[in-house]
């Protein structure tokens, strides 16, 4: 028993004896008793008064000297009520300088609540995204942010990739990223990219200002060198092979430039300006022409097969991009082999595929193939004329189609290269019948 504890009851007995004792020597021992410990009942609630008082008026007020296991009691209280002082003190500095550090990051964090509405930001939101951290806490961020884009990304709630947004004034641009945390709470993270943009405008730039510059230097080698090999000495053997490996590297060159130019024409144009309904029979049967011009002696079996809606689409960007998909299946597959162009298309979707039973592709090469000049194997992909832009030129018209390249293949069986296209860009009420498969 605590020594406090085993005191009071001591002067409480002692306290109740003495009335017992008083009482007895009038005649009434038990109302001696009662009188005893009334009186100490009393005291217990005058005490409990001021504690109660002390608790409630808060801490700050000086500690009442209660006696006893009271003052013990009372002691217990205040130790607790120090360490969650000095806890809660703690919480607030790490909060202080959390928030500190966040102020002064160069990038833009915004706390949203559930239903993303402001509930902190930090000073960068002002310049980067037009968000002031007092006046607008408490405002639905797309009210503030009224780029539909950024409205989209925020509902869509798929934050894998970033968004890339104008800033609130010219010409700042900003990536923006969305990081869910908690209870569907999320933390909006902006940073300025004006000046990777601005280096990345200049490569293009650099890049198509180059191209066209070497486009009429090789005009006038490839228009002396058709001369020389007209003039060259019929018999002259050595002459002869140097004109003709001149020639066709004047031509890499040029069909280098041209992919080159095709390239920073697409990542610099607005997309879906040109755009149009393509009657995909007519198409198909057009890219089959091209690869049996390609084929030549080598004499592949060509087959086409069209069904389904129409394609909505840029069509010289649409034709550049099938036709470098037909040139890869012709190149990449031995005389005789098959080349199938086929069009399918229903209410989810329209897929092109071009279908070959060639050398086929190791699994590893898959992912990388639309990166720019990459080849499989860099000295057959040169020998066959191939520049190592083509399949980059595809994947940058499809990116202006909302579409999607997908590559299968197996080595020794062949390739199947299929642009995948949403159906928001196939023209409704335009099915047709079926073109069924034939060979050309
Ligand atoms: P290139 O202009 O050199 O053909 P691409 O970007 O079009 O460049 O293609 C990249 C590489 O992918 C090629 O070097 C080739 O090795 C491989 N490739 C493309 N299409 C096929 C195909 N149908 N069959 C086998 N390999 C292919």
């Amino acid at each position: 028993m605590h020594p406090e504890l085993r005191r009071d009851l001591w002067v409480a007995l002692s306290v109740a004896t003495v009335g017992g004792l008083l009482g007895s020597a009038f005649g009434h021992p038990v109302t001696g008793v009662s009188v005893a410990l009334g009186f100490l009942i009393t005291l217990l609630f005058v005490k409990l008064a001021r504690l109660h008082r002390w608790l409630v008026r808060g801490r700050p007020s000086p500690i009442p000297e209660l006696g006893g296991l009271w003052d013990e009691v009372i002691r217990e209280v205040h130790k607790g009520d120090r360490a969650s002082e000095r806890h809660k003190e703690r919480l607030t500095g790490l909060f202080d300088r959390l928030q500190a550090a966040a102020s002064a990051m160069p990038d833009a964090m915004v706390v949203l609540t559930q239903r993303d509405v402001i509930e902190w930001a930090n000073p960068p939101a002002e310049r980067l995204l037009g968000l002031h951290a007092e006046r607008d806490a408490g405002a639905r961020i797309v009210h503030l942010i009224r780029d539909p884009a950024f409205g989209a990304y925020l509902a869509a709630g798929d934050y894998h990739e970033p968004l890339i947004l104008k800033g609130p004034v010219d010409p700042l641009e900003v990536i923006v990223q969305i990081i869910p945390f908690g209870a569907r709470e999320k933390l909006v993270m902006a940073r300025d990219v004006t000046h990777v943009k601005r280096l990345e405008e200049m490569r293009r730039h650099f890049v198509a200002d180059v191209s066209h510059e070497l486009r009429t230097p090789l005009t006038v080698l490839q228009g002396f060198l058709e001369t020389f090999a007209d003039l060259a000495d019929a018999k002259d053997d050595e002459t002869r092979s140097a004109i003709a490996l001149m020639r066709e590297q004047v031509e890499r060159m040029r069909r280098l430039v041209d992919d080159l130019l095709s390239l920073s024409r697409l990542e610099t144009t607005p997309a879906r300006a040109h755009d149009e309904a393509i009657d995909m029979a007519a198409f198909l049967q057009g890219l089959s022409s091209i690869a049996v011009a390609l084929s030549a002696e080598r004499r592949h079996v060509i087959e086409v097969e069209a069904d389904g809606p129409d394609l909505i689409g840029n069509a010289e960007e649409l034709r550049s991009a099938f036709t470098n998909l037909v040139q890869n299946a012709i190149r990449h597959t031995p005389a005789g082999g098959t080349v199938r162009l086929s069009w399918r298309a229903d209410a989810v979707e329209g897929r092109f595929a071009v279908i070959d039973t060639g050398e086929g592709i190791a699994e590893r090469h898959i992912p990388l193939l639309t990166e720019r000049f990459y080849r499989v194997d860099s000295d057959r992909a040169r020998a066959s004329g191939g520049t190592g832009l083509g399949l980059a030129i595809v994947a940058q018209v499809l990116l202006r189609h909302d579409a999607r390249l997908v590559v299968e293949s197996a080595l020794g069986f062949g390739s199947t290269f299929t642009c995948v296209f949403p159906s928001s860009r196939l023209k409704t009420g335009s099915l047709r019948s079926p073109l069924s498969p034939s060979a050309v």
